[in-house]
C-alpha cells in the first residue's frame, strides 16, 4: 500500500535551499509535489509560513453541511450534539463535527486549531 505523506520541505535549487513548501509525497519518495496554494507560488521563507498557507487552503476549500446520519458527535465549538459535519483536508478529508449554527469558516478554524500551550 502506498501512503501519502504531507509535510513541509525545503525546496533546493542548484544545491541551495530557497524556501519552504507544503508538499505531498508517497511513501517510496518517488513523487513529491507542492499542495494547496503552494502548488501555485514560490516557496515561503519559513516552514511555519508554509504550514499556515496549507491550513488556510484547507479552510478555504472546506465543504460544509455534510450530514452523517449514523453518529451524534459534539460540535467542536459549542459542544452541542450534532449529526452535521464539515469536511477539510483535500485528498484525505477529515470530518469535523459542527452543529448547524457553526457551519462556517471561522467556527471550523476554531474547532480545528491546535491548542496553544
Ligand atoms: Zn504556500
Ligand atoms: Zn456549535
Amino acid at each position: 500500500m502506498t501512503m501519502q505523506i504531507y509535510e513541509t520541505r525545503q525546496k533546493v535549487v542548484d544545491g541551495k535551499p530557497i524556501g519552504w513548501h507544503m508538499v505531498c509525497s508517497n511513501s517510496s519518495g518517488s513523487r513529491v509535489y507542492p499542495v494547496g496554494y503552494c502548488a501555485d507560488h514560490a516557496p515561503h521563507p519559513t516552514a511555519e509560513d508554509a504550514e499556515r498557507c496549507y491550513r488556510a487552503w484547507t479552510l478555504d476549500t472546506a465543504r460544509f453541511s455534510i450530514e452523517s446520519p449514523d453518529e451524534m458527535r459534539r460540535c467542536g465549538v459549542c459542544g452541542d450534539w450534532t449529526l452535521m459535519r464539515a469536511e477539510v483536508g483535500g485528498s484525505f478529508p477529515v470530518l469535523v463535527p459542527l452543529c448547524p449554527t457553526h457551519q462556517d469558516r471561522a467556527s471550523l478554524d476554531a474547532a480545528t486549531s491546535k491548542p496553544t500551550t
